[in-house]
C-alpha cells in the first residue's frame, strides 16, 4: 500500500533528518513508527503526504509515485491527525465535524448526519458533546474531534504524529485501545509516530525503530522486536 525505497531527507541547512529509509506498509496494516527525539520521525510522516518532498528516493501509495501525485488530490485520500489539532474555536463541535462534507459538497443536512455519525464512532455523544466549542472538551476529547475529522472523507490512509502525546495517562490508554479497534473495523492503513516505545509495541501491527542521525534501527512486530536484547 505504502513503499518507501531509499528516502532520504537533507534540510536546506544541511540537517540529514533521514538517511536510506526503505519502509513497506500493508493495506490495513498499522505501523507505528519510533525512537527519540529528532530522528527524522516527523519528517517522514510530512513525505508521505507531500507536505515535504525527500530529497532521495521514492515513495509509492498504491504503486503510485507520490512525488508525482497532485498534492491535493493526495491528501484527498490520507487523514491527518495532529498533536495540536487544529480546531477551528469560535465553531461548535459538530460543526467543526461538518467542515469536511461540506467541502466535499454535501448539503448541510447530509454534512450534519455524517458528522454524528463521526463523532459516535470516536465515542463522542453528538447530542451532549456536538453543541459545545472546542474549548469546552477536554485534551482526550478534543483529539477524537480531530481523528473524526480525519475520518471524515473516509480516506483509505490514515498518518498520525503524536496523536495521544498531549492527553493524559489513563484517558490515553483508552483513546489508544478504542482508536486500535476502529481502526481494525474500518480497515484503514496507518502510520503513526510515537516517541512512547509502550505505545507503539501496544498499538503497532509493525513498529520501525528510528535511531540517531535518520536511520532505521529495526523493523517488525513486536513479538519480533521483543525477543531480541
Ligand atoms: P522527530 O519527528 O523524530 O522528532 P523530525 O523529523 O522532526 O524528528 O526532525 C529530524 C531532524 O530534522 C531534526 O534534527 C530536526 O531538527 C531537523 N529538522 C526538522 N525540520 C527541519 C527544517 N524545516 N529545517 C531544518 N531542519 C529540520
Ligand atoms: P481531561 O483530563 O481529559 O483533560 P478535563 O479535566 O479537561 O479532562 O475535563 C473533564 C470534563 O469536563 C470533560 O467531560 C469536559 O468535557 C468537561 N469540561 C472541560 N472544560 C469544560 C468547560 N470549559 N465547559 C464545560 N465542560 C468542560
Amino acid at each position: 500500500m505504502i513503499k518507501l525505497t531509499g528516502v532520504g531527507k537533507t534540510y536546506a541547512d544541511g540537517t540529514v533528518a533521514v538517511r536510506e529509509l526503505d519502509l513497506d506498509v500493508a493495506t490495513g496494516e498499522m505501523v507505528v513508527l519510533v525512537g527519540p527525539s529528532g530522528c527524522g520521525k516527523s519528517t517522514t510522516l510530512k513525505m508521505i503526504n507531500r507536505l515535504i518532498e525527500p530529497t532521495a528516493g521514492r515513495i509509492e501509495i498504491d504503486g503510485r509515485d507520490v512525488t508525482s501525485s497532485d498534492p491535493v488530490e493526495l491528501r484527498r485520500g490520507i487523514g491527518y491527525v495532529i498533536q495540536q489539532i487544529g480546531l477551528f474555536p469560535h465553531q461548535r463541535i459538530i460543526e467543526n465535524a461538518m467542515a469536511v462534507p461540506l467541502l466535499l459538497g454535501e448539503s448541510k443536512r447530509t454534512a450534519r448526519e455524517r458528522a454524528a455519525e463521526l463523532l459516535t464512532m470516536v465515542g463522542l455523544d453528538p447530542e451532549q458533546h456536538g453543541h459545545r466549542f472546542p474549548h469546552q472538551l477536554s485534551g482526550g476529547q478534543r483529539q477524537r474531534v480531530g481523528v473524526a475529522r480525519a475520518l471524515a472523507a473516509d480516506p483509505p490512509v490514515l498518518l498520525m504524529d503524536e496523536p495521544f502525546g498531549a492527553v493524559d495517562p489513563i484517558v490515553r490508554v483508552r483513546l489508544q485501545e478504542e482508536f486500535r479497534r476502529l481502526q481494525r473495523d474500518l480497515g484503514k492503513t496507518v502510520v503513526m509516530v510515537t516517541h512512547d516505545i509502550d505505545e507503539a509495541v501496544l498499538m503497532g501491527d509493525r513498529v520501525a525503530v528510528f535511531a540517531e542521525g535518520g536511520r532505521l534501527a529495526q523493523y517488525g512486530t513486536p513479538a519480533e522486536l521483543l525477543a531480541r536484547p
